[in-house]
């Protein structure tokens, strides 16, 4: 349960706070419309109010954990559904009576609430990681000491933080003290041809549960056989490649962390809808809360949410209206649309799904069912937008994709002037690499670069592969001298990574142009300028990245004109 006093976050107790600060003037809401009803005549639209509020109330104080309120107001709305049913013209006595003592329960009930002290503590521990700040650790065991400190030094670049052990004796201590994520560890050692596997298999007590990456000169029968049986989860053969080896410890340690998901709220309740955003929020979600319908298509493309979560009645139309009119546009068919009501008739429920949404929730919810409900439906749904908009082999958006995103952020960054940069970066000499090593050799590249600019750019830029081997990047919010930090630092690290082919090991460059936007630029001017500053740093000599100069307004020459 979300709401015992150990466990409630400051945001939700500061919602929950308000929410039983108006609980009571609702509950004499509901009163001084039935005594109204009773004096002059109940007309069926005020039942059906009075039905409506009760039918809310019992929902959301079921979400902020009140049971005795929301007792009170299911019972009253099973009365007021009843009599909706039958009627008011021959309401028995018996029924007024009972209404009107019900709803001077719930008066009482929400006053007592009011006066309840509540107990705030820690915030909830979060459910689901936000992509990592802080370095992954991994632990390289490695007699030849030069050899361990230069993959160290490669797989910082991708956010691992390596500590090399030279002798098997020392793994244990090394284990206990730096929690690796993840151990990287030799086959043969001066102990014998099998000396790492054999260790290992003697370690791996439940306690020190940490999975092996075996990286060996050995490529046979004999050694994978013992690698597996000590518990090793992958296999790669020396000289092992940075990129392939970053690949296979992202699988393993969960380092890698994509994008947080990104929910919109439509409820008309402000409260409710806080609610449900702080819930999301503490595990790591972004979210974006709406209390109008009429707003719901900007804030689709605005914020470009994994999954809508939608409230079944709302004063203008109803969720399954909104569903139905974003199920009409063929850029949102496969956004996940999730019902969270108090609706509890499975008809209905069913009536809903059937206009376009995916699921039903219903109220009251945890936290954390609304969390895994929510993971579960978005991670799916960003699962099938990828095969739209992601680029197979280095899971970067397309170059549809990456354009499209161009306008729709040079268009916001116009709308709120704010400034925006691009860039356009390149490999050198790819071309060589596939001549010489290959086309799969060339891909692996491709995608440790990629694996590279997204670890290294910040959470709010977005990459795209533009062609084969260019990529397009955005940066909202950020003026050339700020993207050219960002984008010198990522190309720098890119050059020093060895790139393993074979028994030769390769280092390769980039070279990018960056255009800051300027007022009235449109996305092909502002591609044409970061292309034009690209070709000048090839024309420079390649490794390198050139900021287009650019002077408000003017129509002076620009980089490249020379
Ligand atoms: P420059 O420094 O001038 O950019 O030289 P370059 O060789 O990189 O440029 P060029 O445009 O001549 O060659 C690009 C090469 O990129 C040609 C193509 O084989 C390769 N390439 C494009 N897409 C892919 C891909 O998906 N995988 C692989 N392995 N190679 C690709
Ligand atoms: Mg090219
Ligand atoms: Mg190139």
């Amino acid at each position: 349960m979300p709401f015992h006093a150990h466990s409630i976050s400051p945001q939700i107790a500061a919602i929950r706070m308000r929410y039983i600060q108006q609980l009571e003037d609702r509950a004499q809401a509901i009163s001084a419309l039935w005594q109204h009803g009773i004096a002059d005549g109940l007309s069926s639209d005020q039942i059906t109010s009075l039905y409506a509020q009760a039918h809310t109330l019992a929902g959301s104080a079921g979400s902020f954990n009140l049971p005795e309120v929301s007792e009170v107001a299911t019972h009253l709305e099973n009365l007021f559904a009843h009599l909706n049913a039958t009627g008011v013209q021959n309401m028995p006595s018996e029924m007024q009576a009972m209404i009107t003592v019900a709803i001077t329960q719930l008066i009482d009930v929400a006053h007592q609430v009011g006066d309840l002290p509540i107990e705030v503590q820690d915030p909830l521990p979060i459910a689901i990681p936000v992509r990592k700040q802080e370095q992954t650790p991994v632990l390289i065991v490695e007699d030849d000491v030069v050899v361990g400190e230069h993959l160290a030094l490669q797989l910082e670049h991708f956010g691992y933080c390596a500590m090399v052990v030279q002798q098997l004796d020392d793994l244990e201590q090394a284990v206990r003290t730096h929690h690796p994520a993840a151990i990287i560890l030799d086959i043969v050692f001066p102990e014998g041809d099998l000396a790492g596997p054999q260790r290992i298999a003697t370690l791996l007590d439940p306690t020190l549960s940490v999975p092996v990456v075996f990286v060996s000169q050995r490529n046979d029968f004999e050694a994978r056989l013992w690698a597996l049986r000590a518990g090793g989860r992958a296999y790669l053969t020396k000289p092992s490649d940075v990129d392939a080896l970053v690949m296979v410890l992202d699988g393993l340690t969960g380092a890698f962390i994509p994008e947080p998901y990104r929910v919109l709220i439509l409820d008309d309740s402000r409260l409710m809808s806080s609610l449900y955003a702080a819930m999301l929020e503490e595990a790591g979600m972004l979210t974006m809360v709406l209390n109008d319908p009429a707003e719901v298509m900007f804030a689709l493309h605005e914020f470009q949410p994994d999954l809508l979560l939608l409230d079944m009645y709302m004063p203008i139309c109803t969720g399954p209206e909104v569903a139905a009119i974003i199920r009409q546009q063929t850029e949102f068919v496969s956004l996940p649309i999730v019902f969270l009501s108090g609706e509890q008739d499975r008809d209905h429920q069913l009536a809903a799904l059937d206009q376009g949404g995916d699921d039903f929730l219903t109220k009251p919810i945890t936290a954390p069912q609304l969390v895994s409900a929510v993971t579960s439906r978005a991670r799916r749904g960003r699962a099938m937008r990828a095969q739209l908009t992601r680029d197979g082999l280095t899971g970067l958006f397309t170059h549809a994709s990456i354009k499209e995103q161009l306008v729709r952020e040079i268009m916001r960054a116009q709308r709120y002037e704010q400034i925006l940069s691009v860039a356009m970066i390149d490999i050198d000499h790819f071309k060589q690499i596939n001549d010489h090593y290959g086309h799969a050799a060339g891909d692996r590249v491709l995608k440790g670069l990629a694996r590279l600019l997204h670890q290294r750019l910040r959470m709010s830029d977005t990459i795209g592969r533009y062609g084969g081997e260019e990529f397009l990047l955005i940066f909202p919010q950020t003026d050339g001298p700020t993207a050219l930090r960002v984008l010198d630092d990522a190309r720098a690290r890119f050059a020093m990574i060895g790139h393993q082919f074979g028994k030769k090991e390769v280092t390769i460059t980039f070279s990018g142009g960056i255009a800051a936007l300027r007022r009235g630029d449109d996305p092909r001017t502002l591609l044409a300028i970061a292309d034009d500053a690209l070709y000048t740093a090839k024309r420079a000599g390649r490794n390198q990245i050139i900021c287009a100069p650019r002077h408000p307004r003017s129509t002076s020459k620009m980089v490249g004109d020379t």
